[in-house]
């Protein structure tokens, strides 16, 4: 008989030659633990994913009780299920009054290929900008707005009319014309290792985007739920978005993404010809559930205030002379150490020591810190120790 780690090469497809391989048997609050009695803090949280930490019992209850009323019934938009337009209805009271139709997706990449096809659709225009160092999924819609040639270059031919832009450069702005029908961005870049957008960079944008009548779109699919100090990012910058999209924690641990539009906006969809987009399992009621029980949570707690603490905390305790800066805010951070060898063997002393941590997509000289928002402080204060350890065995 075989073995699950010989299982997992024989038949699992692989994404990559050194996958980590770690089997996982439970995982509670921050912690993973292995078959074997070993146990790891999750600092990353399946790439801002559990921010509700593991197995959270408010969660597992909400699934719980939802599997056993029901789960599939119908394709996503016929039927009225009572999770899907609860959570709907609790996400839209927290967002600006002009984004209030939910369109529920299974994924991130999902909810960018709904907003580029809703932005075509309403402006009649098919160019879509985008920046440097982008990410936005994986599937060829996503794949042709992300900003990075290596990752995409061996799939062309992928979608035409798509101009990339400097990210945080105000001179290529003008590039976005009455051609343009949407500009997506992430207010705070995630895989370029943690960039935020500066304010004057996202208020020229949407002027922009204004004068040519070319829709903004937000994705916060990493940086919403409170990761950053805030429910959402945008928050910070005052600028509001016409589509604005969310995957990742949204769905509690569950797979859930959404893309949120006026109804005015969403409505194209709906009509000449109608079932402008359609997907089976989209807005499943048991992922809503876990979804609206982790919004929840995330209000009553406080989590995105709470998280800009905890963020200043690692902040001030990570201190090490290889450590060039710490970008970000909240717990979605960067170390950056401007080696990327150096940045690979300390995530790897790391995980000998039982802590989990990643490095960046675009940035592979940086170390991703994004644990599950309810971390508490003396397991912060242990992480930021392991790292210390793994930074100086250096
Ligand atoms: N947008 C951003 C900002 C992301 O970080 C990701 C995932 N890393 C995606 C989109 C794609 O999400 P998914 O993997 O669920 O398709």
């Amino acid at each position: 008989m075989y073995s699950n780690h010989e299982l997992f090469f024989r038949h699992i497809a692989q994404t990559s030659e050194t996958p980590l391989a770690v089997e996982i048997n439970k995982a509670n609050g921050v912690y993973l633990f292995t078959p074997e009695g070993g146990q790891y803090i999750d600092l990353i949280s399946g790439i801002s994913v559990s921010s509700l930490g593991h197995s959270h019992p408010e969660i597992v209850q909400a699934v719980s009780v939802q599997a056993n009323k029901y789960m599939h019934t119908m394709v996503y938009g016929e039927m009225i299920q009572a999770p899907q337009v609860q959570l709907a209805a609790e996400i839209c009271k927290y967002l600006p009054e002009n984004l209030n139709r939910v369109y529920f997706v299974n994924s991130g990449s999902e909810a960018v290929e709904g907003a580029m096809k809703l932005a075509k659709r309403f402006t009649g225009r098919h160019e879509i900008v985008s920046f440097k160092n982008a990410y936005h999924g994986s599937s060829q819609g996503a794949l042709s707005i992300m900003g990075n040639e290596y990752f995409k270059h061996s799939y062309r031919p992928l979608l035409p009319s798509v101009r990339i832009l400097d990210f945080n450069n105000i001179k290529q702005i003008d590039e976005i014309s009455t051609e343009t029908a949407c500009v997506i961005i992430e207010p705070v870049q995630g895989e370029a290792g943690v960039i935020q957008a500066t304010p004057e960079f996202l208020s020229v944008l949407k002027d922009r985007c204004n004068k040519t009548k070319t829709l903004l779109v937000f994705d916060e699919i990493q940086s919403g739920m409170g990761r950053t100090g805030s429910l959402f990012a945008f928050e910070k910058y005052k600028i509001i978005p016409d589509i604005l999209l969310l995957a990742k924690s949204f769905g509690g641990g569950m797979p859930l993404g959404a893309f949120i539009a006026p109804g005015e906006i969403m409505s194209t969809l709906s009509n000449k010809p109608p079932l402008g987009h359609i997907t089976t399992f989209g807005g499943h009621p048991v992922c809503c559930a876990a979804g609206l029980a982790a919004l929840k949570i995330i209000i009553k707690e406080n989590l995105p205030q709470k998280a800009l603490l905890k963020g200043e905390l690692i902040k001030n305790k990570l201190v090490h002379k290889n450590i060039k800066e710490i970008r970000g805010e909240g717990l979605l951070l960067a170390v950056e150490l401007g080696d990327a060898i150096m940045a690979q063997k300390v995530i790897a002393n790391a995980l000998k020591r039982g802590l989990l941590v990643d490095w960046f997509l675009f940035n592979p000289s940086s170390i991703r810190i994004a644990p599950p928002l309810i971390i508490n402080e003396e397991e912060i204060l242990k992480a930021v120790n392991i790292l210390l350890e793994s930074l100086e065995e250096f």
